[in-house]
């Protein structure tokens, strides 16, 4: 059994102050198109494009799914929605909800390589460190967080909490 915290890790107020910094960075970098990896970023992705906001920036999801051992460099990703994405010659910015071993987003972008993109740089909200088992690092990170699982703003824990405004941390109970 699992209970929420008792408060949030990290309050509405404190996401958006961190997403408007975040959007003026992300805005200089002129991006072509903004890649969503579906489904726990949806929020910070709706959130963030829509302060970026430049008229000729693109949005397109795809979807990432881990299977066996998931927490495993070695697990397997299962990415859909490739099928028919346009983004030879174009700037990326990939988008995940949280970078956790790091084999989600390694796996995305050496995938999405073959589709001669100008380049990729890769955005998440949120980032644990202490759990990386590959070698790989977000070019741009909303929030450092320690090792514990968090739901709320989009993340999920067995498809609950997503459409939390906050970000909570999951406690056994
Ligand atoms: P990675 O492949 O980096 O190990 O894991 C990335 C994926 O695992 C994320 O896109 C997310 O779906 C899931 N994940 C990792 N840590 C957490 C967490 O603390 N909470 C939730 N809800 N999902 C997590
Ligand atoms: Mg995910």
């Amino acid at each position: 059994m699992y209970k929420l915290s008792n408060a949030p890790l990290l309050n509405a107020p404190q996401i958006d102050k961190r997403l408007e910094s975040l959007a003026q960075e992300l805005k200089a970098c002129d991006f072509d198109i903004i890649l969503s990896a579906l489904t726990g970023s949806y929020i910070f992705t709706a959130d963030l494009s829509r302060r970026i906001a430049t008229p000729k920036l693109r949005i397109a999801f795809i979807k990432a799914s881990s299977y066996g051992e998931s927490d495993q460099p070695n697990a397997n990703v299962h990415i859909s929605g490739l099928e028919g994405l346009d983004i030879k010659g174009k700037r990326v910015l990939l988008i995940d909800d949280i970078l956790d071993t790091g084999n989600t987003m390694y796996t995305l972008v050496k995938a999405l390589a073959d589709y001669s993109p100008a380049s990729i740089k890769t955005c998440v909200l949120l980032n644990k460190e202490s759990r990386r088992t590959v070698d790989y690092h977000a070019d741009f990170v909303g929030f450092e967080i320690e090792n514990k699982f968090v739901v709320g703003y989009g993340l999920d824990y067995a498809n609950d909490y997503r459409t939390l405004p906050e970000i909570w941390t999951l406690e056994e109970v």
